[in-house]
C-alpha cells in the first residue's frame, strides 16, 4: 500500500467563504501516483470545514444565511467561548456544522465523485493563514 500527504494553505479575505479546492485535490491524486484507494481532506483548525457539495453561487450564498441565522457572529457576548477573550464563538459553531473532513473514492486515478460533487474549503473566521490535510492511501 502506498502513502501520500500533502498541505494545502488558505489565507480567506472574508471571516466567512467558501473555496472549490477540488483541483487542489486533483493535483495531490496525481502527484501521489495512486490509482485505487481513498482520499481524505480535512481542515486542520477548529474554525473551519470541508465539505463537499454543489458548486452554485446561490447554495452558497444560502449556507452563508443558514450559518448566519443558526449561529449568528454578532452580538459576541452571546457566546460563552468568546469570555476568553476570542470572538469566534460563531465559527466553532458553523465549523461543527458544516463538518471536519470528507473521504472520496480513487478509481482509476481519480477522485470517483456522484453527480455534482465538488470538494470546498469553508472558512468561518478568516484574514489569517490556515491549513487543509490532503492524506491519499491505496495502491
Ligand atoms: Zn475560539
Amino acid at each position: 500500500m502506498k502513502s501520500f500527504h500533502k498541505e494545502l494553505w488558505f489565507d480567506v479575505r472574508e471571516r466567512m467563504d467558501f473555496i472549490n479546492i477540488t483541483p487542489d485535490v486533483e493535483v495531490a491524486v496525481s502527484e501521489s501516483g495512486i490509482h485505487d484507494g481513498l482520499c481524505l481532506v480535512n481542515a486542520m483548525h477548529i474554525t473551519a470545514s470541508v465539505f463537499i457539495n454543489d458548486d452554485e453561487s446561490g447554495l452558497h450564498r444560502d449556507y452563508k444565511r443558514w450559518l448566519e441565522e443558526l449561529a449568528p457572529h454578532a452580538p459576541i457576548s452571546r457566546y460563552d467561548h468568546n469570555r476568553t477573550g476570542e470572538d469566534n464563538g460563531d465559527a466553532h459553531h458553523k465549523r461543527q456544522i458544516m463538518g471536519r473532513e470528507v473521504v472520496v473514492a480513487i478509481t482509476d486515478g481519480r477522485l470517483h465523485f456522484g453527480t455534482w460533487e465538488q470538494i470546498f474549503y469553508g472558512e468561518f473566521d478568516g484574514r489569517r493563514k490556515k491549513r487543509v490535510l490532503v492524506k491519499i492511501i491505496g495502491e
